[in-house]
């Protein structure tokens, strides 16, 4: 180990990371490291490594152009603790997107090279980041737990209901089954999802175990490898709802693998269908129950939509301890954390309906507001920075990340950057989305009228020459195609353009009216 400090070093994304966790505890057996450039491609292309073994997923690390002539890397964790060695077989460039992540993948480190580095990658230590780690067994640890028990898989993104719960009573019984649920966590903030399905164990047969796995998703892909997660954990069975592949094909497309035994390291069990019987209240088997007294469950859309609006999901559907983790995880849209991102061409009038609308809600009251003023950010936050592709691509993450942690704690976070670049704003959604609401209003005031105010004398200086790289003169700024509102000033008053996003924030359910 003396000489780990004479080796380079590299810190994954938390993509990677989460991948890293699965090869070096066994949970990818049979892989022992990221994947090389052709099975990459067989397994996007077909679900198979090159040596034809089933996996369903490539499970890749990008890596700077750099590291790419070196033999060993240390991948350590975002601290800079070592996890792993890597010994890197063969470096290569990426010319297949790994599956599910087309055009790129923002979480990983990084994200600008189409470098890879593959190879085996060899255990320094288990990482120790990440909540619930108590409960983050290691696939060893799960099977001497079970000790060789028929064992029933259910992996999930999403918390169980009573329906569920009485399959797999029903499942387990039939199986003569242990029941292992695996929450899918993926980017670090989805404890609220691990919390309900503790609070269902009480509810399942005596050893249900909950074992959360660090499996980040990959649309058209992401059963089948929780699949093959479940079986290096010794599960014999997987609990696949009826409907499973196909929703994962509709999302994912082309890149769906099917989910039959054929392509599953263990079997696959589809519950019998079940609903709620209103003549005797209970939830049993579609099959015992007069189709009149069949009561429709709520949809996806409509539980998000009754949390929206802050009411209760009914104790019939699912137990109360569920749905308090639900309206926490999702609290009523007045309550719950939005970012409003202003984005237009200097002196579009961005900072002046910014300042008007944080006003406004301040003065409502209920709502603690934070403005990120573009001019002020660049005094304070982003100091230093130019108007470089990159310096603005980094003002407008650092604006992102501070607008993500507000909206998190359920503030408002009001921001006012010009921000010119399509994939820097859908960035700072993404980011913002993990922990709230995202509202894009894009302030459309033509060119002309802004250079006509010319307000800070910038349209001037930039004709001049004086400015280079001026967003609108000798810079591009790339129209918003996914802007919740969109107001062109020239025709309007600021205080009707505040009242205006004012509207949409109360029609939308964020602001009280
Ligand atoms: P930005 O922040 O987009 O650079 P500013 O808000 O600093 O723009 O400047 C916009 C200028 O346009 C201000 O002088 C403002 O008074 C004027 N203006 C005129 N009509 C409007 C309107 N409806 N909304 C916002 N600003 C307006």
């Amino acid at each position: 180990a003396g000489d780990l400090r004479d080796l380079p070093s590299l810190t994954p994304g938390p993509a990677e990371l989460a991948d890293l966790e699965l090869l070096l505890n066994g949970a990818f057996q049979p892989l022992t490291g990221f994947l090389g450039a052709v099975d990459a491609a067989t397994v996007a292309a077909a679900g198979r490594l090159a040596d034809g073994t089933p996996w369903p997923a490539a499970v890749t690390l990008a890596v700077p152009e750099d590291l790419t002539k070196e033999e060993r890397v240390v991948l350590t964790d975002p601290e800079g603790v070592p996890l792993a060695i890597l010994h890197i077989a063969e470096t290569w460039q990426d010319n297949v997107s790994p599956a599910g992540f087309p055009g790129g993948d923002p979480l990983r480190a990084s994200e600008t090279t189409s470098w890879h580095a593959a190879g085996r990658v060899e255990t320094l230590a288990l990482p120790e980041h990440g909540t619930f780690r108590r409960l983050r067994l290691t696939p060893r640890e799960v099977r001497a737990e079970l000790a060789g028990a028929t064992t029933l898989a259910l992996a999930t993104r999403g918390p169980l209901h009573r329906r569920h719960l009485g399959q797999l009573r029903q499942l387990a019984e039939k199986l003569d089954a242990r029941l292992l649920l695996m929450p899918l966590i993926g980017e670090g903030h989805d404890d609220a999802l691990v919390r309900a399905l503790l609070a269902v164990r009480r509810e399942l047969p005596a050893g249900t175990l909950v074992v959360p796995v660090p499996l980040i998703e990959r649309p058209g892909r992401d059963l089948a490898l929780a699949a093959h997660v479940a079986a290096a954990y010794g599960a014999t069975h997987f609990f696949l709802e009826p409907a499973a592949g196909a929703e994962e094909a509709a999302r994912a497309g082309a890149q769906a693998l099917p989910l039959t035994s054929g392509q599953l390291p263990i079997e696959p069990v589809t519950p019998e269908p079940w609903a709620y019987d209103e003549s005797v209240e209970v939830w049993r088997p579609v099959s015992k129950i007069e189709p009149d007294h069949i009561r429709p469950e709520p949809t996806e859309a409509e539980l998000a939509a009754m949390l929206d609006r802050g009411e209760k999901i009914p104790e019939w559907f699912t137990l109360p301890a569920v749905a308090e983790e639900l309206r926490r995880a999702n609290p009523p849209r007045h309550e719950r954390g939005l970012t409003v991102f202003f984005t237009g061409l200097s002196g579009s009038g961005k900072s002046t309906i910014a300042r008007g609308l944080a006003d406004a809600l301040v003065e409502r009251g209920g709502r603690t507001v934070t403005l990120l003023d573009g001019d002020v950010v660049r005094r304070l936050l982003s100091a230093g920075l130019t108007f470089s592709r990159d310096d603005r691509d980094l003002n407008i993450r650092r604006i992102g990340y501070v607008a993500a942690e507000i909206t998190r704690h359920g503030g408002v976070a009001i921001c006012a950057p010009i921000a010119p670049y399509a994939a820097t704003r859908a960035e700072v959604r993404r980011m913002v989305n993990a922990a709230g609401d995202f509202v894009l209003v894009h302030v459309a005031t033509p060119l002309e009228e802004c250079e006509r105010r010319d307000r800070k004398g910038l349209y001037a200086k930039a004709r001049a020459g004086l400015i280079p790289e001026f967003t609108g003169i000798s810079d591009p700024y790339e129209l918003p195609d996914d802007a919740e509102l969109t107001i062109d000033t020239s025709q309007l008053t600021p205080e009707a353009a505040v009242e205006r996003v004012l509207d949409l924030l109360v029609a939308g359910g964020w602001v009280r009216s």
